[in-house]
């Protein structure tokens, strides 16, 4: 029921809390983060990349939001554009969202009157396409003839399971306080507050008792909380945890209370906005039910879930957490929006116990598995993140579901507020890049300049610029890699047992230090100019994973300071990489190249290739010079081949195909996407038909059609057999094997089918083997019947 009065004095209220001085008495986390509106950043890493995102990548996704029809999303919900067509996805509203924020964060780091000019006409868009009381979900508004099958007849009814519309509306509440804090503007606000109103309104106790079937809604109230002092948004944001579970699903982490979850399940994205959300209502309520829970997930995703790349969420399937040490590399989906939750949620566990260990997750993952997202361009992205490839990845220009290229988009001009923290007189620097900040702590403003070639170089000089002589603490991270401690726990390790010195310098002079929580802590009377300078050991390390990780078992990855590297074709001979052996003893050296990637470390060593020959088992090595690049850095150069994760092992090594009639052939088929082709020739014998972490090529999503696959011969051969490994992920994905298949050969220009001499088989997890009477020809076709309902797929066709 709506009280109209109740309404009209919440969001007076919220109002008026806004106008006047924020609640001084507010709770809040034990440490703060220092703002990105005080901290400029202007190095040679990441400041090139937030100008990329500035000139490139935010007018490129508004321009996608705009020819997508997400713009028109909201123009048909205002009435102010005919018609009652809509995008694909009932979420499609958050890109635009995401946007803005982002073009926020923007703003504030460098000035933009055109783009603020055309944000405030986004706002006004937004703001006609809210209803009267505050409901804005332009997949209702527009009131289509034949509503998305995600959407409920009335509202909210869908919410747990599909509608996202408090998905929505989380991602409107970030952008509106994004937007309020860079330029002082309240419009975007004020439509934020008056949607929070109406759920204050709608949901809690008593009223609707539901949770958000994708969380963020959690975050977005806090941050609302936190600007208008409006503790109803708190209170929601609390209910939305508490009212989560027993009875729904793991997917989405409703299958247990909030405060009884303690391993990471499900839904990757969603997971890691639920944890932030917790730690967020643990840090502003006090209570500290929830803390026990994400202390004991974080455990578990840092010892048993998480990519050396910082990557979560290792499977497909649900887009989710795998299980304890399934962390496969091809198949590895370590979404982007994952990597930004990932990044977010460790903040929020730093700011709650202040411990580097969280620093040192949030960097790894930020330095690789969240930046490997967009290309050095700014305009292309991946969704997945996988670990090692053979040419079938490449950066999509746009994905329907756009959710990592809009987070991207927000996620790196904020960037600057994740460098440094402060508690009282305790200022906390954790993160390396060259800028200068304003920042308050209780003794006064301090003024702090870092200077660093970091992450190719481990000197920072930090200069101290206090407004007066006076007492406090710098907090300077230590990260783990430079202690021989990649990641918390021993998920992974390096191989080579080392100790580098860490030298720290005030004005010059060396000086001892005590350490704790992973800080070195440098208490002192600071004076204007005072200059400390850390040195980091930037060495090449080799990192092993636990062995109870089969997909890395006899293979290391390189690593230097906080970077993870990759090898990649273009870098190595014959464009292969998934054939090289590394010695475990063998020598890297790394140098800069500036013309490489946009100036990246290439790691060096001697290593082999590995081949296989015909007629006999034995593999072939030969020796050669291999090159790694950055991790981040890899597919900026077409498709290509690459792994992380490099053999020392031979067991490990995949062998170059040696040369048959089906490898030294050309593929063709009825498939638009070429980069599929090489898989059906590459002599990798998958484990079973639903292995999904070698390639392989499908027809995902037609079904029930004739297709068909062709090899081109180098010259004219003679055959007689033909051996098929089919690609069926049921009973969860798309694909099953086909109803049947039949072999053609070329002659004289038309397809003739061959005569079998056994029967066509079509079966699971083996090759499907037919012989034929021989033909001499130049070319052999297979036509595929699909199944009526599902697709299908090939691993491997092998013809002799
Ligand atoms: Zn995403």
């Amino acid at each position: 029921m709506i009280n109209k009065q109740k309404v009209a004095g919440v969001l007076a209220l919220s109002l008026a809390a806004l106008t006047g001085p924020l609640l001084a008495q507010q709770k809040d986390y034990p440490i703060q983060p220092v703002a990105f509106t005080s901290v400029h950043v202007n190095d040679n890493f990441w400041q090139p990349k937030m100008e990329v995102n500035a000139t490139v990548t935010i007018p490129y996704v508004l321009a996608q939001c705009k020819a997508n029809g997400r713009i028109d999303n909201f123009l048909r919900a205002a009435k102010k554009l005919d018609g009652d067509k809509l995008s694909e996805f009932p979420f499609d509203d958050t890109d635009v969202y995401k946007a803005i924020e982002g073009a926020s964060y923007s703003m504030q780091n460098k000035k933009n009157p055109e783009l603020d000019k055309s944000i405030d006409s986004l706002i006004s868009i937004i703001g006609a396409a809210q209803e009267p009381d505050g409901y804005l979900y332009t997949f209702r508004t527009v009131n289509a003839k034949k509503p998305h099958e995600w959407i409920g007849d009335k509202r909210w009814v869908n919410e747990e399971i599909l509608s996202h519309e408090l998905y929505n509306a989380g991602h409107l509440y970030e952008a509106a306080v994004a937007h309020y804090q860079a330029t002082g503007k309240h419009t975007l606000l004020n439509i934020a507050i008056k949607n929070a109103d109406l759920l204050v309104k709608t949901f809690g106790p008593g009223k609707i008792e539901e949770y958000p079937g994708h969380q963020i809604v959690e975050i977005g109230l806090s941050k609302m909380y936190r600007v208008t002092g409006n503790k109803q948004y708190l209170d929601l944001a609390k209910f939305f945890l508490d009212v989560r579970g027993p009875k729904g699903d793991a997917y989405n982490q409703a299958d247990k209370k909030v405060i009884d979850q303690h391993e990471a399940e499900g839904h990757a994205v969603r997971a890691a906005y639920m944890y932030t959300g917790m730690a967020d209502i643990a840090a502003l309520t006090g209570d500290t039910k929830y803390l026990t829970a994400i202390d004991d997930i974080w455990s578990d995703v840092v010892t048993k879930k998480l990519y050396i790349t910082g990557g979560i969420g290792a499977t497909g399937a649900g887009e989710a957490f795998g299980d304890a040490y399934q962390l496969p590399n091809m198949s590895a989906y370590a979404e982007t929006c994952a990597a930004i939750g990932n990044v977010y949620w460790n903040n929020r566990m730093f700011l709650l116990h202040g411990d580097s260990k969280y620093i040192d997750v949030l960097e790894r993952t930020l330095y690789n598995g969240l930046l490997s997202g967009v290309s050095l361009s700014g305009n292309r992205f991946f969704y997945p993140n996988p670990l090692a490839s053979m040419f079938q990845h490449q950066r999509s220009a746009w994905i329907s579901c756009a959710c990592c290229i809009s987070n991207m988009t927000r996620f790196l001009p904020s960037l600057p507020g994740y460098v440094y923290a402060k508690n009282k007189n305790d200022l906390y620097i954790n993160l390396f890049m060259s800028n200068s900040s304003n920042i308050k702590l209780t003794e006064g403003n301090v003024n702090i300049v870092q200077q660093t070639d970091y992450p190719w170089k481990g000197k920072v000089d930090i200069t101290v610029n206090p407004d007066k002589t006076g007492e406090f603490t710098l907090r300077i991270r230590i990260p783990g890699w430079a202690k021989q401690q990649p990641v918390p726990g021993d998920l992974y390790a390096f191989m080579d047992k080392r100790s580098f010195p860490l030298t720290l310098m005030i004005n010059g002079q060396a000086k001892s230090f005590e350490t704790e929580k992973g800080y070195a802590v440098l208490k002192r009377t600071w004076k204007k100019g005072d200059k400390v300078s850390l040195l980091l050991p930037m060495e090449t390390e080799k990192v092993l994973a636990n062995q109870q990780v089969k997909d890395d078992r006899g293979r290391f990855a390189f690593e230097r300071g906080p970077i993870v590297y990759c090898l990649e074709g273009p870098d190595n001979k014959d464009s292969l990489v998934q054939n090289i052996l590394i010695n475990k003893n063998a020598i890297a050296d790394a140098n800069y190249h500036a013309d490489l990637l946009n100036g990246v470390d290439v790691i060096s060593t001697e290593g082999k290739s590995a081949k296989r020959q015909l007629k006999t088992d034995s593999i072939l090595q030969t020796d050669q010079m291999v090159k790694a690049i950055p991790y981040y850095a890899w597919a900026n150069r077409g498709p290509s081949e690459m792994t992380v994760w490099i053999p020392y092992e031979a067991s490990a090594v995949r062998p170059k195909p040696a040369p048959t009639i089906a490898s030294t052939s050309k593929v063709s088929a009825s498939l638009k996407n070429v980069r599929m082709f090489a898989a059906i020739k590459d002599q990798y014998e998958p484990a079973d038909s639903k292995d999904t972490n070698y390639p392989y090529l499908h027809w995902w999503p037609a079904k029930n059609t004739n297709e068909f696959v062709q090899y081109d011969f180098d010259a004219e051969h003679t055959v007689s057999e033909s051996k098929v490994y089919w690609y069926d992920d049921g009973p969860w994905g798309g694909c099953r094997i086909p109803v049947s298949y039949k072999i053609l050969y070329k002659k004289d220009g038309q397809w003739v089918p061959v005569k079998n001499t056994t029967p066509y088989t079509v079966s699971k997890d083996s090759f499907n083997v037919v012989t034929f009477e021989p033909v001499a020809t130049t070319a052999l076709r297979m036509e595929i019947q699909l199944p009526v309902d599902n697709s299908t797929g090939i691993h491997e066709w092998a013809v002799k």
